[in-house]
């Protein structure tokens, strides 16, 4: 199947690690350019560096999204360097536990760490989204809609991400920009992996977690995350928007019968 996606211009952020890195690598096999925003700089820098020596752009930019005005810069540096946006893939956040004890200060920095980001790189880009009729795919999290317990602020945030995807879809119809969320529930990736270390029994948690998940009791990979947002950003889903895909493994809706041991 032909993606359309040949020399696209996509902007990924936190596009460094896990989930990111595979949405990044997997644009890159579709011939797509790719922008990525991230914090820490080894990976992304790494990253740049092997694309460049296969001839193809996989440019990265530092930038902490926390900051305002890392959305206006990454956008113009996109356009600087490609002259267009086709496609931007809302992805950095994080699970942070800052739960309804934390207080309004670290409530407001969660907003922050998972959703200002989201609302900035759409409204900074969009001008460019409406020359290239293009797309938005955001990242959730079951949590927007299981809840997990003492994590407020990613759950708020998420939830809010689901609401915008709708909201967006309907705002950009018009354009003929799509806008679709793709929802992750439990995805191996080093921080998983690192969290996971951090317990007193992380190989009999993992897993009790991998029973938890209906279709064959494992985690969900970062390259399935990654298919999908690929496919929904590409000319092969012209007619989806304002769609929440579960990429889970049945972890989200279905039957607990079936995970019941
Ligand atoms: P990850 O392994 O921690 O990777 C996240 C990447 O985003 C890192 O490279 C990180 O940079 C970057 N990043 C985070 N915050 C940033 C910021 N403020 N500015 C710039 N870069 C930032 O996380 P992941 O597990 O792949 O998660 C990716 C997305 O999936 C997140 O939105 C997460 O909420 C969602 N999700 C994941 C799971 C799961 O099971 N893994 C489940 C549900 C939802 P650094 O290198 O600087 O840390």
């Amino acid at each position: 199947m032909n993606l359309g996606l040949q020399d696209r211009i996509v902007i990924v952020t936190g596009g460094s690690k896990g989930i990111g890195e595979a949405i990044v690598r997997t644009f890159m096999a579709e011939g797509a350019k790719v922008v990525n925003v991230n914090r820490s700089t080894a990976e992304g820098e790494a990253m740049q560096a092997e694309f460049a020596a296969e001839g193809q752009q996989c440019l990265f930019m530092q930038g902490d999204l926390c900051e305002p005005e890392t959305a206006q810069r990454v956008v113009d540096y996109t356009l600087k360097k490609f002259g267009q946006i086709d496609v931007i893939v809302n992805n950095a956040g994080v699970n942070d536990g800052v739960g309804l004890e934390s207080g309004l200060d670290a409530f407001n920095a969660s907003l922050q760490r998972n959703l200002l980001h989201v609302y900035a790189m759409v409204h900074h880009g969009l001008d460019a989204l409406k020359k290239s009729r293009g797309a938005v795919v955001n990242i959730g999290s079951k949590v927007a809609v299981t809840g997990q317990g003492n994590t407020s602020g990613y759950a708020a945030s998420k939830g809010a991400i689901n609401g915008l995807t709708r909201e967006w879809a309907v705002d950009l119809a018009p354009f003929g920009i799509r806008v679709n969320s793709v929802i992750p529930a439990e995805v191996w990736t080093p921080l998983y992996a690192n969290w996971l270390g951090s317990l007193p029994n992380p190989e009999a948690t993992r897993k009790a977690i991998e029973q938890l998940v209906p279709l064959e009791h494992r985690f969900t990979t970062a390259q399935e995350l990654a298919d999908m947002v690929v496919f929904l950003a590409s000319q092969r889903s012209l007619h989806t928007t304002g769609q929440i895909v579960y990429v889970d493994g049945g972890y989200t809706h279905l039957d607990r019968k079936c995970t019941a041991s």
